[in-house]
């Protein structure tokens, strides 16, 4: 209903009855409405929606009773009071039944009537309006309670469904955990405890619940940690322990547990799950021994060595002591692996392992690096730098011996010696001496054992670093000097007991671009021992063929050119038909051409050498034995070799003058030599003494400075045409 004043629509024929209805009821503050018939009636009700109705019955065109009809179907709640002139009962009656609510005649008698007729009507509807308002709030509450009341049914339906779904849910989890669930109370009283943990022990669930736990966690500390830690974080993840079974087997274990409060009547309890980590261990304990020890010999390796070698050296800074470090090679291991095979040579690392380990005192360490080096870390040799070398000789040449006995692997009678190298630690003169230091120390060391001849043992020295140093920046560069033409053949003549050429050897020289001349008794150790002697040795040869092929076309009698053969050179496998094809492709007469060869590399493998050397000799080559005497051979041995020439070496010639010992030795080497059938040829002659000490014992070759150093091809052929002897002095 608008705020405004009430609003009554009159409709009436007559103006008068208009007139006065307007006129009494504004008096009481009515906004009046006029209509003078039926039709205007309806179209002012429609457009101006009236609070109440006055109605005459009888009017022209549409008559009240439509009106009646017309306006309770668009607006029922809007009171019609009829005035009528007609006094007919039934007309009252039909204009009720079409929707008057009250009626009342006209003329109106007293105008009160009509104010009260009116007041009456309005209250009507109003407590119409508002019962209908009520009604229709009310209608809605249910409504909206009805919905509530099933969406919460729905919800409890869901709930319940839920509830068992997840109930289902956990009893298929209890069942078939893998991991243990349990509920214990502080004091250890085991409330709960789900069947999986017949998996991991021999008990079952029902005769532990009501047991106490502690039981089978038999630390104390262990178990207050525990329970301390729970108190405090309120969980424990991942705690590791051990439980014992029924037979007092240990299962490591790890938990994940939670503390829930007293709350109430009760107690706090310790709910979580177990797990039993046994696999779990074996793997870690397995990637820990793939991580830090040998395969084969199950040794400590070389990561693990270098943990130990920096807590050893820590100590002994501390302690003020020495330690010390052996680093050990097998020598000619790789033959025996190449022979005999990988799984005897395998065998035998395994038994040298143990060998090395029964050797040991408990706080020292043995460890494999790879392939047949081993490491020994004497952890306190005392505190004296003198104290602590002997005893690690002592303990060297033990370990030494030890693993010089025989073996007997996989039915083969082995020996092998093994070549040591020794470091003793902390440095005196290295404050930042570390463990990889120590390492490389004992390495070089090493190497100078190996160098020195093998079998043996020997210290590092602060110079042999130096030296090993050299001796990497020399295999960097050596392995372009020969495309960078830094290599060049020099040529050192042979003489009889005239001074008379009766031959030469080759020497190799190599003039590196910043270091100047470099001796060959320098980089020839390192080109064998990194391979590169192959090509180098094979260039050498091939320019030596060549040069001869040059001189006997120049006419020139050379007798024999002497080639230094390297023992890796010597042992590859095409050797000789190398040797064949360089001699086919140069061109150069076979028979000129000698090769010097050693004695250690002769008798490592006599029934190969023989072989070899056979082949040579068929091709018409002349072979001899360099540097003789400082080997271990025996001349006696020699006598198998299809030999034709012994070169003394020039150690023994130098000290002919002062060491009676050397002089005999020169002396049997001739006489035995001849007794033989073999030629001589002194290496290294020098003085007048020594040329005539020679010649005297009949020695009948001579090589050295007192006739010639060795020299470029040019000098040398040009030495070689004058034909004279040469100066002896
Ligand atoms: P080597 O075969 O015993 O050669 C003799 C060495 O003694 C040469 O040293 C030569 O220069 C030196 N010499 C000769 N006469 C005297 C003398 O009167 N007094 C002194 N003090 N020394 C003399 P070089 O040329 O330094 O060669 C050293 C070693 O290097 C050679 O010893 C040989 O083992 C090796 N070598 C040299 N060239 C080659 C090569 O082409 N191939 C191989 N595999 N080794 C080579
Ligand atoms: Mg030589
Ligand atoms: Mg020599």
């Amino acid at each position: 209903m608008s705020n405004g004043p009430i609003r009554i629509l009159t409709i009436d024929d007559e103006e008068s009855i208009r007139t006065s209805f307007r006129l009494y009821l504004e008096d009481f503050d009515y906004e009046v409405l006029e209509a003078k018939n039926g039709r205007e009636g309806l179209a002012l009700f429609t457009s101006e929606k009236p609070d109440l109705v006055l109605c005459d019955l009888r009017m022209p065109e549409v008559d009240g009773l439509e009106v009646l009809s017309r306006v309770r179907e668009s607006s029922p709640d809007t009171p019609i009071i009829v005035v009528s002139g007609t006094g007919v009962i039934s007309d009252a009656i039909e204009a009720v039944q079409c929707g008057a609510w009250n009626y009342l005649l006209k003329p109106i008698q007293n105008f009160s009537t009509l104010h009260h007729a009116v007041e009456q009507a309005l209250e009507r509807a109003r407590l119409i309006r508002e019962n209908r308002t009520y009604q229709t709030q009310l209608e809605e509450e249910v409504i909206s309670r009805t919905q509530d009341l099933q969406e919460t049914m729905e919800d409890l339906k869901n709930t319940n469904y839920q509830v068992k779904m997840s109930e289902e849910r956990y009893r298929s989890i209890y069942e078939n955990l893998q991991d243990v669930y349990f509920e214990i109370l502080l004091d250890g009283e085991i409330r709960e405890v789900s069947p999986s943990i017949n998996r991991i022990s021999d008990y079952t669930n029902k005769e532990l619940i009501g047991d106490n736990v502690w039981q089978f966690y038999p630390r104390r500390e262990d178990r207050e940690r525990f329970i301390d830690d729970l108190k405090q974080q309120g969980y424990v993840s991942d705690y590791e322990l051990q439980l014992r079974d029924r037979g007092g087997r240990i299962i490591p274990c790890s938990i994940n547990a939670r503390l829930i409060a007293a709350r109430e009547d009760r107690p706090s309890i310790i709910c979580g799950t177990l797990r039993d980590i046994s696999e779990r261990k074996l793997a870690e304990a397995h990637i820990e021994r793939l991580a830090y020890y040998d395969a084969l010999t199950d040794l400590p390796n070389r990561r693990l060595l270098i943990d130990r070698l920096e807590r050893d050296l820590a100590r002994a800074r501390r302690h003020k002591h020495y330690g010390a470090m052996l680093f050990l090679d097998l020598d000619r291991f790789k033959n025996i692996n190449d022979s005999l095979g990988h799984h005897v040579g395998d065998a035998l690392l395994e038994e040298v392992a143990r060998r090395l380990t029964s050797d040991l005192r408990l706080e020292d360490t043995v460890s494999r690096l790879g392939g047949d080096e081993f490491i020994m870390l004497l952890a306190d040799m005392g505190t004296e730098p003198s104290t602590a070398a002997s005893q690690t000789q002592a303990k060297a040449e033990q370990v030494q011996k030890h693993l010089s006995q025989p073996y007997k692997v996989l039915g083969h009678d082995l020996h092998i010696t093994p070549s040591i190298g020794v470091a003793i630690f902390p440095s005196d003169d290295d404050p930042n001496e570390d463990g990889n230091d120590i390492l490389r120390h004992a390495d070089t060391a090493m190497y100078r054992a190996k160098d020195d001849g093998r079998d043996l043992i020997r210290f590092f020295l602060p110079s042999m670093q130096a030296a090993a140093d050299q001796r990497l920046s020399i295999e960097k560069d050596l392995r372009f000097a020969l495309e960078r033409n830094e290599m060049q053949l020099y040529f050192q003549p042979q003489v009889d007991g005239k001074g008379q050429i009766v031959g030469a050897e080759t020497l190799l020289r190599w003039q590196h671009p910043e270091k100047g001349f470099i001796s060959p008794a320098d980089f020839i150790p390192v080109a064998e021992a990194t391979g590169l002697i192959l090509p180098i040795g094979l260039w050498v040869l091939e320019m030596s063929c060549w040069q001869i092929k040059k001189w006997s076309d120049a006419g020139l009698s050379i007798g024999h050119l002497a080639v230094n053969v390297s023992p890796r050179q010597f042992r590859q496998p095409g050797f000789i038909s190398q040797i064949h094809q360089v001699v086919a492709k140069t061109g150069a007469d076979a028979q000129q051409l000698g090769l010097e060869l050693t004695e250690g590399m002769v008798i490592d493998n006599i029934n190969d050498t023989i072989e070899k050397m056979q082949g040579l000799k068929s091709m018409g080559i002349e072979l001899s034995i360099d540097d003789f005497g400082t080997g271990y051979s025996s001349l006696a041995y020699l006598k198998r070799l299809p030999l034709d020439i012994i070169k003394i070496d020039q150690s023994f010639v130098r000290d002919i003058q002062t060491d009676a010992g050397d002089a005999a030795i020169v002396e049997t080497i001739i006489a035995m030599a001849h007794h033989l059938g073999l030629r001589v040829i002194a290496e290294g002659v020098e003085t007048d003494f020594e040329f005539d000490f020679l010649n005297q014992r009949n020695c009948r070759g001579y090589q050295g400075y007192y006739f010639s150093r060795p020299i470029p091809e040019a000098a040398f052929t040009s030495m070689l045409a004058s034909n004279k002897p040469l100066p002896l002095d």
